[in-house]
């Protein structure tokens, strides 16, 4: 029997989502290419800077430097890479709110750089005090988040630009998954907004393209050059990825899904998307769960333990932040009858159980 993927239709604790049918039948026509080697796989070699550049218009960076990456990780990581190569202090550090993605901690271990973990305000916001307090002239990475993984927030990415500056430290922006999001809200988060040195921004999230596409980019090829290595046995002769041989599926589809959804289809999902999470977080609200406010599309909220567990149990793909309340991310795959199906399981599951077991004293 043919093994097939599940499907979407409970999943509601990934940061990844259906591919759109362009970006599925672009990764489908791509599966045999591998820009790892550009000079013989020239024809994605071309979709790629393609690729880079719509990049870079998402994130408003003209001429941007960048690659199709794995992912938001190799992305992070190849950026503490960039601002450890720049550096001349001998024990680098790179200072991060402790809302970053995990990927910071394998970047640490991997680059051997301390990792300066600084708390978040209120608002799950990195606190610019702290980062202030935490630099000095080893600091070689200042990063913010531009769409947190727990609660979809946005740093203060001016501030941190001036924090970073100060030390003569590299900024860097993780929008792996806000990335697609922002451009259709009033944050500021990119390269015109801050002097943002490097951007992780995935297309395989919010962006619609299929796994593997994550994007880093870099405001000037001089940046990118600080990972270069030479390739004796290629046709080229340096590479700056993290990865070798590596997946021209992924560009092709983040081309086509941008190709066909940037601005306009992306700006209306976003819509759709913020809509549904508001939807959800009302819904929650009146049921009496702590809710945070979802200033992106995810929505995260203090359910009891037990109730998650039976949603879980009821084949709910459901996930918790690191303090334990309910996440919902809510991806394209995510509609308002999915939502709908979900709060009506969550009453029914509820209400079980808080009925008294009688006989139990
Ligand atoms: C998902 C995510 C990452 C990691 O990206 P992968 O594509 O899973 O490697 C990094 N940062 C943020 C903010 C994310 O949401």
């Amino acid at each position: 029997m043919q093994a097939e993927p599940q499907a979407f239709d409970r999943v509601l604790s990934s940061m990844c989502t259906k591919p759109h049918p362009d970006a599925r039948d672009a990764a489908e026509r791509f599966l045999a290419t591998n820009p790892g080697d550009p000079a013989t796989y020239q024809r994605v070699a071309e979709l790629e800077d393609e690729a880079v550049a719509l990049l870079g218009e998402v994130a408003g960076l003209d001429d941007p430097a960048g690659y199709v990456a794995s992912g938001g990780t190799e992305a992070n990581i190849q950026a503490v890479r960039i601002a450890r190569e720049r550096t001349d202090s001998p024990r680098p550090n790179v200072v991060v709110p402790e809302s970053c993605h995990f990927s910071f901690r394998k970047a640490a271990d991997v680059l051997e750089v301390e990792l300066r973990v600084v708390p978040t305000d209120d608002d799950h916001r990195a606190d610019l005090t702290a980062v202030r307090a935490s630099v000095d002239s080893d600091t070689a990475l200042v990063a913010g988040v531009a769409g947190t993984t727990e609660y979809g927030r946005v740093d203060p990415i001016p501030e941190l630009g001036e924090i970073a500056d100060s030390v003569g430290a590299t900024l860097h922006v993780d929008a792996a998954w806000g990335g697609f999001a922002l451009p259709f809200t009033d944050y500021e988060w990119h390269f015109g907004h801050a002097p943002v040195d490097t951007m992780a921004i995935d297309p395989h999230k919010m962006g619609q393209a299929a796994v593997p596409a994550g994007g880093l980019l870099a405001r000037s090829e001089s940046l990118l050059d600080e990972l270069a290595v030479d390739t004796p046995y290629l046709e080229s002769t340096s590479q700056a990825t993290l990865t070798g041989t590596r997946s021209g599926a992924g560009v092709a589809s983040a081309v086509a899904a941008m190709r066909t959804l940037w601005p306009e289809g992306y700006r209306e999902q976003y819509a759709r998307s913020q809509r549904n999470a508001e939807w959800l977080a009302d819904a929650l609200e009146k049921r009496g769960y702590d809710v945070v406010d979802p200033t992106l599309p995810l929505v995260a909220a203090t359910v009891p333990r037990p109730t998650f567990e039976a949603l879980r149990a009821e084949g709910w793909r459901l996930s918790r932040t690191a303090t334990g309340e309910l996440r919902v991310v809510c991806m394209p795959h995510v509609t308002r009858e999915m939502l709908a199906s979900f709060v009506a399981d969550l009453d029914r599951l509820e209400v079980r159980a808080s009925v008294p077991v009688v006989g139990d004293d």
